[in-house]
């Protein structure tokens, strides 16, 4: 089987791999952040990244290539290069908004949220609705010219440091519970919020909760009209799903894992010599590999125009999957420095191979978390069986909605 992507395609690969050679790692000793942002501009201006952004809202509008930005993937994957900084924003917002928003939303919001000059939280989840998202209960009533928010978030990441939330409200309270809800977008510097850190146990409070009284924001402010909130939340939570499958990172991830084996050292010999260990690392070899084929076969159906269908919904379980076994089989190798505390670099978050104990340990608290965001690892099985596979519905989706 041939699986190079022809002459063409081996020279755009050698560009972006001589551009990352060039960029990234930072040089000169600039901090992770600066150095991304910097990084990301370049990019850019190659046509590397948000390439279905249009120009005048600071995107790079390639034409599309689903092979070219398969390839860019696989090259800033393997070697953990951004592709996002302000994620929230740029991955779950900026889409919804390209899809649904009016003219003048996008001009006044797209360009500064690309230029990493505005920076979002998502306010879905609350304390009774998580998987059940549809039954939320934070309100949303219009008064003159502003909506009036009334109620509580919860897990909202980055909450403390954003300018903007996008909402879901209840705006219809007397309608069937998917057809009562806004998506309202919320300046979250204003009395009217109060943002609450939550502790996390790796030490950082990413995870906020966010109280609302009275808090105001202008009634255009809205994407889509009033009740159709839920349908415009879809298109966020499929570009979300979308973007955490990433077959490249997982392999990336899992050689970070051998190498872990390899430097550590117990009773003088490095721990990959471990039979035990050795055949661990092969199981999860084979899991790994498993996953880029059928990454192939999602890029394969999308660069024939295909729906991808329930293989991206495969994908998106197998890398939190995978992501989780390679993190835990971190701890074996670590032995009994799994019982320091972890080091809060966020080396996860920035998508950095992790190195070192303290490192891994973070990652594999990170890596917890991150088969729960975005929908649950059940709730994922959930629509695989009733969307992929046809299964009868689930009784309890069908009292609630399944996020
Ligand atoms: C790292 C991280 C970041 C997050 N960031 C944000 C954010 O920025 N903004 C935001 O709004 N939310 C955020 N969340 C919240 C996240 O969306 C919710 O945690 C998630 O939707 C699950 O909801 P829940 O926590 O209420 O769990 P629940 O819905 O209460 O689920 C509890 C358990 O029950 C299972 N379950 C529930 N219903 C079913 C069912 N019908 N069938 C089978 N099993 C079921 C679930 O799989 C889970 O194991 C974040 C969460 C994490 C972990």
């Amino acid at each position: 089987m041939d699986l190079s992507y022809g002459k063409e395609y081996d020279e755009f690969r050698a560009q972006v791999r001589s551009f990352l050679e060039e960029n990234w790692p930072p040089q000169g000793g600039a901090s992770r952040d600066d150095g991304g942002r910097q990084f990301r501009q370049a990019a850019i201006e190659r046509g590397y990244l948000y390439r279905n952004i249009p120009k005048r809202y600071g995107g790079s509008e390639q034409e599309a290539d689903s092979i070219a930005a398969q390839i860019i993937r696989e090259e800033f994957g393997a070697k953990h290069a951004p592709m996002e900084i302000r994620a929230i924003g740029m991955m779950m917002l900026v889409p919804t908004l390209l899809e649904r928003a009016e003219e003048w939303q996008k001009e006044k919001f797209v360009r500064p949220t690309v230029m990493g000059e505005i920076t979002w939280c998502q306010g879905y989840s609350e304390p009774g609705s998580g998987s059940d998202l549809a039954s939320l209960q934070t309100r949303g009533v219009l008064e003159g010219d502003e909506w009036v928010i009334n109620g509580q978030k919860i897990w909202t990441t980055s909450a403390m440091e954003a300018d903007w939330m996008f909402c879901l409200v209840r705006t219809e309270p007397d309608v069937p519970k998917h057809a009562g809800i806004s998506y309202l977008l919320i300046p979250m510097k204003q009395p009217g919020i109060e943002v609450r850190p939550l502790k996390q146990m790796n030490g950082t409070a990413e995870f906020n909760e966010v109280f609302f009284t009275d808090a105001r924001t202008p009634a255009d402010h809205i994407v889509g009209q009033r009740g159709e909130g839920w349908l415009v939340s879809r298109t966020t939570l499929k570009h979300e799903r979308n973007s955490i499958a990433a077959a490249a990172q997982a392999a990336a991830t899992f050689q970070g894992l051998v190498q872990f084996a390899r430097d550590t050292k117990r009773g003088g010999r490095p721990v990959i010599e471990d039979p035990l260990v050795r055949e661990q690392l092969a199981i999860l070899e084979g899991y790994v590999c498993a996953h880029e084929y059928s990454g192939l076969r999602q890029f394969t159906k999308d660069a024939k125009g295909e729906s991808p269908g329930i293989i991206s919904m495969m994908n998106k379980l197998h890398s939190t999957n995978i992501g989780s076994m390679v993190a835990k089989a971190s701890l074996e190798i670590m032995g009994e420095d799994g019982l320091m505390d972890p080091v809060q670099t966020g080396l996860a978050k920035l998508g950095v191979i992790p190195s070192g104990s303290q490192a891994w340990l973070n990652q594999y608290m990170y890596s917890l978390g991150i088969a729960v965001a975005g929908g649950t690892a059940n709730i994922q099985r959930n629509v695989i069986g009733e969307r992929g596979l046809g299964l009868p519905r689930d009784h309890y989706a069908n009292r609630s909605s399944g996020k």
